[in-house]
């Protein structure tokens, strides 16, 4: 019996070393990662910066706590301030803390508004966590069932539907905050209209309300720039990252710009892990890799000739519905439950995901080559076209 708690269905294989997009299984079989441990390992794996940053920082100092200044933080802060345009940076460990603090800046913003029982507008198919603000914040039922009561204060509208969100500003005056993943990951690579998301802009500078974008997906040069609302030109009030951004280490942070950078004060937040100096210098490491080796236009044009690839190599196939995605996000999705292909493509050497039950979902380490990339396809195409071929009886229960 093992000693795990039962919280996943493991795929029966276990990875010893990685190099790059590669990893190796305890019998010694390589595998293309294309899904970079769900978008945390931005420079793949064993990459010699990352590595030796945690290397000499574990030989300095690991941990020291936050009731004292850590210079690495600060260090991280000045950084991400300087690539996002926020003001300034809470660091946490994970997406859903990251999420959580946004939640509480939101609800003690609304507070100093003099709003009673501050609400926060939510998407549908949004993902946010599963702590139990952040599962009660996300749009899936089945993340949510049986966690109830859930936590109150949240209000549900359509993705990409501004109109349900100016109802909501005309007639909910308990609302304070709008959080929206720019492109919803596990909801089944859901992009967001640029238009859309400007319109959200304007509708939370005309309500006092705060725009938080998660972005601990999606950001991070996923999609050719540091992150998805600079592709529509605005700037958010409070943005949420962790995933991707120390490439394997654990990291959250919650930004924040104007009035939301002033909410939080000594006592009413914080984390005892939270961004300390060996994550730090590891996301440190990250961003500077990102920007010096150039792997935010690599994920771009990687991503484009993975996309154009799987549109091409799947054009025509019966049972595809659509292949999108940004950059190194990418879905395709299916009209059939298509869990099963994970199992097969691991078996021909690929490491792939399927979210929403029919959304094939990539999401490769940035530092993937043009080649690396055409040999993900080289199994991908065949592998969704034989499967489609052999499956229409799943068509019928779809
Ligand atoms: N937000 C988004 C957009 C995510 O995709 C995830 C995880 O998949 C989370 C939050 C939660 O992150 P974590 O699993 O690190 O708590």
């Amino acid at each position: 019996m093992s000693h795990l708690m039962n919280t996943y269905q493991r795929i029966p294989v276990a990875f010893a070393r990685g190099q790059g997009v590669w990893l190796w299984d305890e019998a010694g079989r390589k595998y293309l990662d294309a899904l970079a441990g769900i978008a945390v390992n931005t420079l793949g794996h064993g990459h010699p910066r990352l590595t030796q940053a945690i290397a000499e920082q574990s030989l300095r100092l690991i941990h020291a706590s936050n009731l004292y200044r850590i210079a690495e933080q600060e260090k991280l802060a000045d950084r991400l301030a300087g690539i996002s345009g926020m003001d300034n940076v809470f660091f946490c460990n994970s997406g859903c803390e990251a999420n959580e603090a946004a939640i509480k800046l939101a609800r003690l913003y609304g507070h100093g508004k003099a709003v009673e029982s501050p609400a926060i507008v939510v998407m549908d198919k949004a993902f946010h966590g599963r702590t139990l603000a952040t599962l009660s914040a996300t749009g899936n039922r089945k993340v949510q069932a049986g966690f109830e009561p859930l936590v109150s204060g949240f209000v549900r509208v359509p993705f990409n539907d501004i109109e349900a969100v100016r109802q909501v500003a005309t007639h909910d005056r308990s609302v304070v905050a709008v959080l929206v993943e720019p492109i919803q990951g596990e909801g089944g690579i859901n992009l967001s209209a640029m238009q859309y998301l400007r319109d959200l802009r304007e509708i939370c500078d005309r309500q006092g309300w705060l725009l938080m974008v998660d972005e601990v997906q999606c950001g991070l040069g996923r999609t050719g720039k540091w992150f998805v609302y600079q592709h529509a030109g605005i700037r958010p009030d409070v943005m949420l990252l962790a995933k991707g951004l120390a490439s394997g280490v654990p990291i959250g942070a919650c930004l924040a710009r104007g009035a939301a950078a002033q909410v939080f004060q000594p006592g009413t937040h914080g984390s005892t892990f939270g961004g300390n100096p060996l994550a730090c210098a590891a996301a440190l490491a990250t961003l500077a890799a990102i920007e010096e080796e150039g792997l935010m236009s690599n994920a771009e044009r990687i991503g484009g000739l993975l996309i154009a690839g799987l549109r091409e190599g799947l054009a025509g196939t019966p049972g595809v519905r659509e292949v999108r995605g940004h950059g190194l996000m990418i879905g395709v999705e299916l009209d059939r439950s298509c869990g099963d292909l994970v199992g097969q493509a691991l078996e021909a050497g690929l490491l792939i995901n399927v979210t929403m039950d029919k959304v094939i979902r990539l999401l490769p380490p940035l530092v993937m080559s043009e080649q690396e990339a055409r040999q993900a396809l080289s199994i991908l195409v065949p592998l969704v076209r034989g499967f489609l071929a052999q499956a229409p009886a799943i068509a019928a229960r779809a």
